[in-house]
């Protein structure tokens, strides 16, 4: 039977949910690591990584048990500006990456971005 529009393609075996969706379900755990482990192909114009960081980026967002507020804020706001093609430089991308883990407020963190996709055009 075909999914409906707007329905997973692939349910899990073991919790009937969407495959790697539901951390715990040790199928789902499985599925959800693989995406981490995938080496995607970018789209043209693109720089190497950016859809990796896509994958990564929207997976924390579906899935964000077990992540930070602060992470799964700046994953979600950085997605936007992944689509369009920008990837932080390893520095920008640390220091993200250190203002999160300071606790970042939720207020702090679109300005961190847009100072980041500024910097680099
Ligand atoms: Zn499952």
């Amino acid at each position: 039977m075909r999914p409906a529009v707007g329905e997973p393609l692939r349910r899990c075996p073991s919790c009937g949910g969407p495959l790697g969706r539901r951390a715990g379900c040790p199928r789902c755990d499985v599925a959800h690591g693989m995406r981490y482990a995938a080496r995607e192909t970018d789209r043209p114009g693109v720089p190497p990584g950016n859809e990796h960081a896509i994958r990564v980026n929207v997976s924390v967002v579906r899935r964000p048990e077990g992540i930070s507020a602060p992470e799964v804020l700046a994953r979600r706001l950085l997605l936007p500006a992944l689509l369009t093609g920008f990837l932080p430089t390893r520095e920008q991308a640390q220091r993200l990456g250190a203002l999160v883990k300071r606790g970042a407020r939720a207020e702090d963190l679109p300005a961190a971005i847009d100072g980041l996709t500024a910097a680099t055009g």
